[in-house]
């Protein structure tokens, strides 16, 4: 059974009915839809017909909607593009202000957020120019790496302080959306500090089961605020694409590790992303760089991998899962073996009984040698709480609760499962016992290792743990 997650980005070359089933069978968990693309009508219909496949198929694949944040944008340029020469001057003006010559840039702060001497980075990082000056609404650059530019390329301005919203008028909307869909995983893009979260936290707190929310990292000022955007979040995404455009692209590697490492040690949720198949998107094998990236990601400790382009808009979406699947399977139990429960990878807080009761029940399964951790969770608490110390067994989690199911997909090493409320524990094990031999973890004979929090259904009372002989 493979424990770390696949994230998969769905798009023109995956919307068809058959390829949505067949990347299910190749080991697709999570599907992501992106929110800068698309219209609420298509990704209502996606939501409608992924859950459906998946009901079909008695499996769950969890839904993760990516919200764009200010992301900011070219605005119309002729279709030639716009030539940009090395060691030239070009004038940026907001979309606004649009005159002959300049470039258009769909953000109305431009030239009050723009300084001397700040970073201008076009089209994913391609094209770089420097601020000298500001002439009133113009803002006149240096080109510093050119090229052609087109409409609608993205700008990123990394060392500016900008006065934008993290969480847009449109981010709103489509939240309103996402949680009228029941999505399951909410990400927000270019988050730089806690306060960014606050507005987006305050709306999912009046939700009742409200989706995990995602910080994705991809600013400097996230990577520098780190510590106190954690607490706010379910977790994490190390955004590879924009953070490479953002900070030195060879600052990355190190980043996604610093990264990791402090999500984990708090027990968040943690995805990789970005250009992790990239060569996938026109060929039917991955180079050796890519395999090892993949493996390297997991060695760092990620719970999620993702795919992008690969399976959005690559030819191969249905291999480049089938290779995520096969690299994870071949490469996770050295990662186990190596990291699995070790001590100082997690902050413990000494008073908090349901950590310390998940760790119990992860070293009990270990050295009676379990077929697995058992999990009976309300609200996917218990399972979070399993969960976060990555045990060398798989972990069963069981909920009576149909949008905690789709939610427990997204924790490394759980397997979720629909079950029956229970008020009677005794009727609780022996459900347990069966569900874990009918999904092939525990075999008539083996223990289970049972957790939950007794009077069973009171969100973070995780306090119980059982050995259970089948
Ligand atoms: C990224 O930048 O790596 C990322 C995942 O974000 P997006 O695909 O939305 O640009």
């Amino acid at each position: 059974m493979r424990r770390t997650k696949i994230v998969a980005t769905l798009g023109p070359s995956s919307s068809d009915p058959q390829i949505i089933s067949e990347l299910i069978d190749a080991g697709l968990n999570v599907a992501r839809l992106n929110f800068s693309h698309g219209d609420h009508e298509s990704h209502g219909r996606m939501i409608d017909l992924i859950r459906s496949i998946a009901a079909d198929k008695n499996t769950c694949v969890t839904i993760l909607q990516d919200l764009c944040g200010p992301k900011i944008r070219l605005g119309i340029l002729p279709d030639e593009g716009i030539d940009l020469v090395k060691g030239e001057t070009c004038v940026l003006v907001s979309e606004s202000n649009a005159e002959e010559g300049a470039l258009p840039v769909q953000y109305e702060n431009l030239e009050s957020d723009l300084k001397k001497g700040d970073r201008v980075v076009l089209a994913d990082g391609t094209m770089e120019l420097t601020v000298e000056k500001t002439e009133g609404k113009r803002v006149i650059c240096r080109i510093v790496r050119g090229g052609r530019a087109f409409s609608r390329k993205g700008v990123n301005m990394p060392t500016s302080n900008l006065s934008v919203v993290a969480f847009t008028e449109k981010d709103r909307r489509d939240l309103m959306f996402g949680l009228a869909k029941g999505v399951d995983v909410v990400a927000l893009s270019f988050v730089r500090s806690a306060a960014d979260l606050v507005k987006i936290r305050s709306i999912l707190a009046k939700e009742k089961n409200p989706p995990m929310l995602i910080a994705k990292i991809e600013k400097p000022q996230a990577v520098q605020n780190i510590d106190e955007i954690l607490p706010m979040v379910d977790g994490v995404m190390v955004a590879r694409g924009d953070l490479g455009v953002e900070m030195p692209l060879f600052d990355v590697p190190v980043i996604q590790k610093q990264i990791i490492r402090k999500a984990r040690r708090e027990g968040k949720v943690t995805i990789t992303a970005t250009q992790m198949l990239k060569s996938m998107v026109d060929s039917n094998l991955p180079t050796r760089a890519e395999c090892t990236d993949v493996a390297n990601a997991l060695f760092d400790g990620t719970c999620a991998v993702m795919l992008s382009e690969e399976t959005a808009s690559g030819m191969y979406p249905v291999e480049a899962v089938k290779v995520m699947d096969a690299l994870a399977r071949a490469t996770e139990h050295h990662v186990i073996s190596e990291y699995s429960m070790k001590s100082d990878e997690h902050v413990m807080d000494k008073k908090n009984i349901a950590w310390a009761v998940g760790r119990s029940a992860c070293w009990l399964a270990k050295d009676i040698e379990a077929g697995a951790v058992v999990a009976y969770t309300e609200s996917g608490f218990t399972a979070a709480s399993v969960a976060r110390f990555r045990p060398s067994v798989p972990i069963l989690a069981l909920t009576p609760n149909k949008r905690t199911f789709t939610k427990l997909n997204m924790l490394w090493g759980v397997v979720p499962g629909l079950t029956e409320g229970f008020s009677d524990i005794e009727e609780m094990f022996s459900s347990a016992a069966e569900i874990a031999v009918a999904k092939g973890l525990a075999r008539k004979g083996d223990s289970i290792v049972i957790t939950a929090g007794v009077p069973l259904g009171v969100k973070g009372s995780t306090n119980m743990v059982k050995v259970y002989e089948i």
